[in-house]
């Protein structure tokens, strides 16, 4: 049986803003109010009979909705975002959310930000379909530590109503 959660509805929503290096229109900082959609699906168990509790899953999506909100996303691993001191290679995500600011440049132009006001993600892209595969793999890993009754999980993250992309996952045995 599957379980549905509406973003909208349920509150998992998060306001950010972004920059994908590159692109036409989105290649300039702008911001999205998104809203996550999550499904998942397994068997029913436990005292009662449930797939998953649905507090559960909306706590821990909320979580994550709560870090990226009013922040500027700032993916780590793209090529294209030349960050101020720091080889991906060598260097940890810490050591920027331990800087005062971030400097980075992108194409010829350059950007300085207090580091409080980011969140540096793990990612090469802060596209919908690269937040959708975060959402989905945190909280399949999350889940993981308290079910084992789970098969999949989906998640959509749109930006705005009309567009988003979804990432499904199988749990692993
Ligand atoms: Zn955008």
């Amino acid at each position: 049986m599957k379980i549905l959660i509406n973003g909208i509805q349920s509150n998992l929503r998060f306001s950010s803003a972004h920059i994908i290096p590159g692109h036409k229109s989105c290649g300039f900082i702008h911001g999205h109010s998104y809203f996550v959609d999550v499904e998942i699906e397994g068997e029913r168990t436990g005292d009662f009979d449930f797939v998953v509790d649905f507090n559960d899953v909306k706590k821990y999506t909320k979580a994550i909705c709560d870090e990226l909100d009013h922040r500027f996303l700032l993916p780590v691993y793209n090529d294209l975002i030349d960050i101020k001191d720091f080889d991906i290679k060598k260097d940890s995500i810490f050591d920027l959310k331990n800087q005062k600011s971030v400097y980075f440049k992108i194409g010829g132009k350059g950007y300085s930000i207090p580091s409080v006001d980011c969140v540096f993600l793990p990612l090469p892209y802060s596209s919908a379909e690269e937040l959708a595969k975060f959402f989905a793999e945190t909280l399949a890993k999350k889940l993981s530590e308290s079910y084992d009754n789970l098969d999949y999980i989906s998640v959509c993250v749109n930006e705005g109503i009309g567009q988003g992309a979804q990432f499904s996952k199988n749990f692993v045995e």
